[in-house]
This record gives C-alpha cells, structure tokens and sequence, in this order.
C-alpha cells in the first residue's frame, strides 16, 4: 500500500480505547479515560478506558467465575485447539487493522508490524492451539499395588501484564499456553500501547472464545498492574517487562496470595566477535540489523557489541557504514525499517544515555542525535558508541533505544569475562569459524540464549527467558505449559 493510501486509513481511525469485560466493551467504572497519543507525529488518536482496581475486580471476578464453571477449562483439549485456531486466523484477517493500531500506538515501522507482529502473534497461537491435543501426561514407576497419575491441570485465572514494544507479540507469548492450557486471562497492556489487547480480545470472542475467558483492561501500572498483581484471586502473573516492575511483581505476590510469578525482563545482551569468523560483513550487518530493528527497543537487543582488539577497528567502521540505512522515516511508509520510539519519556531517557556515553568518554562514531523532530513525533538516530569501557553506564544498563556500545576485548577469557559482568543475562552471541571455541564460548556465557554464527533466527519452538535479574521461566515452546500449569499426582491404590 502507498504511504498516502496508509496516511488516509490513519487519519480515518476510531479506536475503541474501552475495556473488554464478558465478550463486551465497556468504560471503566468511574468513566475516567487517558489521551493516547501517537509517538509517529504527536497526533491524538483517542481516549482509553483508566481501568482502576475497581476494573480489575470486574475482570478477575468474571474470569474466576468462567474458570469454575468449566465453560473453557473442561473442553476437551481438541475443542480448544479448533477455537484457537480460529482465533489465530481471525487475527491475521485482520492484518492490516491491527497493524496499522500497533505503529500509530507505539512508532514501529508498518512493514514490520504487518510482517512480523501481526503473524507472529497468530503463529503463536496457532502452535499452541496445535500442541494441546498431543502433550501427554505421565504415569509413574510405581509397583503393583499402585497407579500414580502425575497430570497437569490449569492454574485458573492468570494475569498478564506486558510492555508496549511488541504489544502483540508478548501478549501472545502469554495467551497461547495460558489459554490452550484452559486457563481464564486477563490482559493488562501497557498504558503505551494499548489499543490492540482490546481487538485481540474482541476477536478471539468472535472466534469462539467463551466470554470472560479473555479479558483486556487497559490502565496505568500503579493502578490497573498494581491492583491485578495484587489480587487475591489470580493465580499466576504472566510479567513481561522491566526488571525495576519486575522486582515489584515478587513482593506483590508476597503482599498477596503468593501467586506464582514468572518474570520476563530486560537485558544488555552480548555480541561476541572473535577475529576468525569468516564473514566480517556478515556479522556486522547482523549486529546493525538486530541492534536497531524496533528502534532499539527489542529486550534481547545486542547493545554490547564485544569485539576483539585485532579486528576492532575495521569492525566498528563496519557496523557504522550501515547506520545510516537505519535512519528513522515515516513508520507509514513501508520502505521505513526505523521507526518512532514510544514516546518523549523514552526519548529524553535515550538521550540522556546517549549524553552519559558522551561525558563518560566513550566516542560517538555515528548517530547521537535527535532527529525529524519537525514531524511532531519522536526519533533517534542510530547511534554507535566505540571505546566504551564495561563500568560505564551505556555498557551496564539497558538504554531500549538504538545505541550500540563497543567493548575490545584481548582474548577469549577476556571476552567471556566482559559478556557475563552484568546483572543481566536474557541473551548472547558468538561468532566464530572455529567450532570448539564457538561451543566452549557459547557454554560458558550465562545467558537463556546463545546464537552461534546468526541472531535473531530462532523461532516459537524454543524457550525464551533469562538468566539472572533477566527473569524466570519461560516463554516460547513448550516449557511455558509449566507456567501456567500445576502439576498434580494422584496415587491410586490397586487392591490385588
Ligand atoms: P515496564 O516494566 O515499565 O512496564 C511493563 C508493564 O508493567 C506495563 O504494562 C506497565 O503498565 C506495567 N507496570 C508498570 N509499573 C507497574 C506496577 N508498579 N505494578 C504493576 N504493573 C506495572 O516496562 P516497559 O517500559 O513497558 O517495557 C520495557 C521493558 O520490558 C524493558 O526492560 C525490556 O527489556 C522488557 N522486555 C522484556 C522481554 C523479555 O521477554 N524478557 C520482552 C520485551 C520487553
């Protein structure tokens, strides 16, 4: 579609900013709403429900009530497999719709939103809905006066509570297991990007979806998060976020009913380049393209590019000569790949880092500014730091913007030690021709998970998460089932 074609679709949308309560749109319970504006040029694209604990208690209410009542969690795993498949087709029919909510509510580019958030949501689903009806459960050794049964059964009402920069995608990562599992959610979207949780919850109901099996409150973190991790009648949280909320979301269990928490966090991932992989263009290609795709705001982003000293001169001029085909542009356009970043919060936060690496003494070799700020939206300019020392700031904390700090190191020990000194362990790369040093590097870093030679090129069926103040559990394959299921024995005495 042409940019104006985009442009008067833009201009033509309505968002429903209400909540999604039992299968229907409401406004919150005091009426209270919050202006939602577009990071793309500033413009107002409505006013969103301020769902409050009130809210909360209506959606956990009805969600509870779904789950007793055995409307979803006592389908037979077939029947919920054919309902969330068409959930999953549902939502990519409405490709277009959703994808253009996801760049007007939070700035990425619409070439992405339409080819990787919108589908990769709906894969997500999808495989979930496949996987259900063909996971067994166990029987155990026992001896001949006994069955023991170790099942797995749902937790009952989760609540998920996830960031803006992949909206879609994370809230996915949540519904797909939570709900194939025969769980109750209730979604809580960052206040940043709110508008496609209600659409998706609107067509998953459309879909078959049992009311009050999916309900989506739209609200601030200190009020409808707050209040959601705080419920007495949540099972399990689903957090996907950062580590600063993530820390609140254990102690919120501990205030609570020590509902089971599982965190998704932030991260300052590795990128390790040793001086014998032999495709140098290739890597640096690959660290541009995954460090600035989404504007930087990925949480697996590899913001530490370490490279060996040897090489590191060369590498860095690499990486620098692609900056610029990251140039921030018109999310509406589709030949844009850099988009807006969320919103002015982010933005001073990125270029306060960006002033930091300055004062600290690393040296900018590209980007470092702010740009097309005469577009009434927010944007970045890809921005490469060398010389960064691992005690500085823009090396040891996550900037979620896109800027790329470089660290030399002197050998392999070296590089090793540098990619594990960090809170942080969410994920990591090595790039190597040599299979030995590819493996003994990728086993020694402390990271939930290591790309060999490539970043970026896993997909749903292995498990993501961190290690360290990353997180636990996991999203993705079929360990999330462990999530947001209990595990439950049944020994049966067998009279002989
Ligand atoms: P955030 O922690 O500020 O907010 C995440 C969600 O928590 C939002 O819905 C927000 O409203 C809610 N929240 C905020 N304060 C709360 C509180 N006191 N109580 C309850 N809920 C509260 O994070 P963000 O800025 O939206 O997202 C960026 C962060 O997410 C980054 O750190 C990034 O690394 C991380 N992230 C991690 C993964 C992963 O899989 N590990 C994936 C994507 C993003």
């Amino acid at each position: 579609m042409t940019l104006s074609s985009w442009q008067e679709r833009a201009a033509a949308l309505r968002p429903d900013g209400r909540m999604l309560i039992d299968g229907q749109r409401c406004a919150s319970t005091s009426g209270q709403t919050f202006d939602k504006r577009s990071p793309v040029d500033g413009r107002l694209l409505g006013a969103v429900a301020q769902a409050q604990a009130a809210d909360v208690d209506r959606a956990v209410a009805s969600a509870r009530a779904a789950f007793d009542d055995g409307r979803w969690s006592r389908q037979p795993p077939a029947a919920r497999k054919k309902v969330l498949q068409k959930f999953a087709e549902g939502l990519l029919a409405a490709t277009d719709e959703l994808a253009l909510l996801e760049t007007l509510d939070m700035g990425k580019p619409i070439r992405f939103s339409r080819s990787v958030d919108v589908p990769a949501a709906a894969r997500c689903i999808a495989w979930y809905a496949e996987a259900i009806d063909k996971v067994y459960d166990e029987i155990a050794p026992t001896g001949p006066s006994a069955l023991a049964l170790i099942t797995r059964e749902p937790m009952g009402v989760v609540g998920a509570i996830v960031p803006w920069n992949y909206p879609m995608i994370m809230a996915a990562w949540k519904l797909g297991p939570a709900l194939a599992a025969g769980n109750c959610v209730v979604l809580k979207p960052s206040e940043k990007s709110p508008y496609t949780a209600m659409r998706m919850a609107e067509i998953a109901v459309e879909a078959g979806l049992p009311p009050a099996v999916f309900n989506a409150v739209p609200g601030f973190g200190h009020e409808a998060g707050e209040a959601l991790a705080l419920h007495p009648d949540v099972d399990a949280i689903g957090f996907t976020g950062s580590t600063r909320v993530g820390r609140r979301m254990l102690a919120y269990a501990g205030q609570s009913n020590l509902k089971r928490v599982y965190n998704e966090l932030g991260g300052k991932s590795a990128f390790l380049v040793f001086p014998d992989f032999d495709d140098l263009d290739r890597a640096a290609e690959t660290a541009a393209g995954s460090m600035y795709f989404n504007q930087g705001e990925s949480c697996n982003a590899p913001s530490r590019l370490l490279v060996h000293e040897a090489i590191a001169d060369d590498f860095v001029a690499r990486v620098a000569r692609h900056a610029p085909a990251y140039a921030p542009a018109d999310p509406l356009d589709e030949a844009t790949v850099m988009g807006a970043v969320v919103d002015e919060g982010q933005l001073r936060t990125v270029m306060g880092y960006i002033a930091s690496g300055q004062e600290e003494g690393a040296r900018c070799v590209a980007g470092g500014r702010q740009a097309r700020a005469d577009s009434g939206g927010v944007y970045v300019e890809p921005t490469v730091f060398d010389q960064v020392r691992s005690d500085m700031r823009i090396a040891r904390e996550e900037i979620f913007g896109p800027v790329l700090s470089v660290i030399r190191f002197r050998d392999e020990a070296h590089a090793i030690a540098l990619a594990n000194d960090s809170p942080y362990g969410l994920q990591a790369s090595v790039w190597s021709s040599h299979i030995d040093r590819a493996h003994r590097v990728a086993r020694a870093l402390r990271a939930g998970t290591v790309h060999v030679n490539q970043y970026d090129e896993d997909d749903i069926t292995v498990p993501f998460g961190g290690y360290k103040q990353s997180g636990n559990g996991r999203d993705k394959s079929l360990h999330a089932f462990d999530k947001y299921t209990e595990l439950k024995t049944t020994w049966l005495r067998i009279n002989a």
